[in-house]
């Protein structure tokens, strides 16, 4: 047997409002004096919730107080305007889901489950330990946005340069620490000016747009693609060896050239010219870069839309 819940917090409205089932009593508040344990315990969550800015920190701190509390077996937590998504715990067959709302402001939608079912008392509990979660969430999810666009290019809404930097350091740690081998590839359009000069630099942008939407498609979820600058992107394979690496890059190349593209009905045709190569043990990450693109640049005195290893 299962069950589930479906609510719509609205915390601005000062008191819990259910889309679904009877609205319950506000929880008792504790007598003056020594705070009762549910009150000390919600006080201890508020200071631990307020002791990071990290989303997936912050839900993970608030998950462990409520497997701790109120023995729940998992967590989801979804975002998909900010395509943001994480998990906690085991999924289990009772369960219960909360839209979260403040002042009109969708904050996510939570989802808690138990392999027991939930009483009406354990789910007030929850409800109030979810109140102690709207200011802390909030401020996490700004601090995300602000991180996140800080490391977006807001035009090809890929990684930036910073991002790239980031990763780069971040998937030359893990390749060294599980022994896996980490390739890059370094993509160029060919005679990107020509497109420009010819169509003007609006469609240019179309033309970028339509570029790394293209060379996204070609990648695994786990691949990750920067745009280094103007029309130069670079793109990260973790777990890759040299020969999956030039597959890939030979995918991408492949994939560009038969690109149907064409903006207010006019056809715009391109070609890239691609650099791949996989890490040496002990290169630093600026020589691996630095090989790549010097590849690149092979590729392109070669003859354009080609890729060199
Ligand atoms: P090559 O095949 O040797 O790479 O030639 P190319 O013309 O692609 O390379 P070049 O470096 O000569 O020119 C790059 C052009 O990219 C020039 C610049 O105006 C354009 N560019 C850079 N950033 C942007 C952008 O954000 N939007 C548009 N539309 N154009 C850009
Ligand atoms: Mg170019
Ligand atoms: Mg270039």
């Amino acid at each position: 047997m299962s069950s589930t819940h479906g609510n719509t917090i609205d915390f601005d409205s000062a008191k819990l409002k259910l889309s679904q089932g009877t609205t319950r009593s506000a929880p008792a508040k504790p007598a003056a004096g020594r705070p009762t344990p549910v009150a000390a315990v919600l006080q201890r969550l508020s200071h631990l919730l307020q002791t990071s800015l990290e989303l997936e920190r912050v839900l993970e701190m608030f998950f462990q107080e409520l497997a701790h509390n109120l023995a729940v077996d998992g967590m989801e937590y979804r975002n998909d305007g900010r395509r943001f998504q994480t998990k906690f715990g085991q999924s289990a067959t009772h369960r219960c889901s909360y839209r979260i709302t403040h002042g009109g402001e969708y904050l996510g939608d939570l989802q808690f489950s138990r392999q027991k079912r939930f009483s009406e008392a354990q789910l007030e509990a929850l409800e109030t330990f979810i109140g102690s979660l709207l200011y802390p969430l909030r401020n996490a999810i700004l601090y995300h946005e602000a991180v996140s666009s800080a490391l977006n290019d807001s035009l090809t809404n890929t990684g930036n340069r910073l991002a790239f930097n980031q990763a780069l350091d971040r998937e030359v740690q893990l390749s060294i620490r599980h022994r896996t081998p980490l390739s890059l590839l370094v993509v160029d359009i060919d005679h990107f000016k020509q497109i420009n000069d010819r169509f003007g630099h609006a469609y240019g942008d179309e033309a970028l747009k339509a570029m790394a939407s293209c060379t996204h498609h070609c990648l695994r979820s786990v691949d990750s693609l920067f745009r280094l600058g103007g029309e130069e992107f670079v793109v990260l394979l973790n777990n890759t060896d040299l020969t999956a690496a030039q597959i890939v890059a030979e995918r991408i190349r492949r994939a560009i050239e038969e690109m149907q593209f064409e903006v207010d009905g006019q056809p715009i045709s391109m070609t890239v010219s691609l650099g791949a190569v996989m890490r040496h043990p002990e290169e630093t990450s600026r020589d691996l870069i630095d090989r790549c693109d010097k590849l690149m640049y092979q590729a392109k005195q070669a003859g354009r839309n080609q890729v060199m290893l």
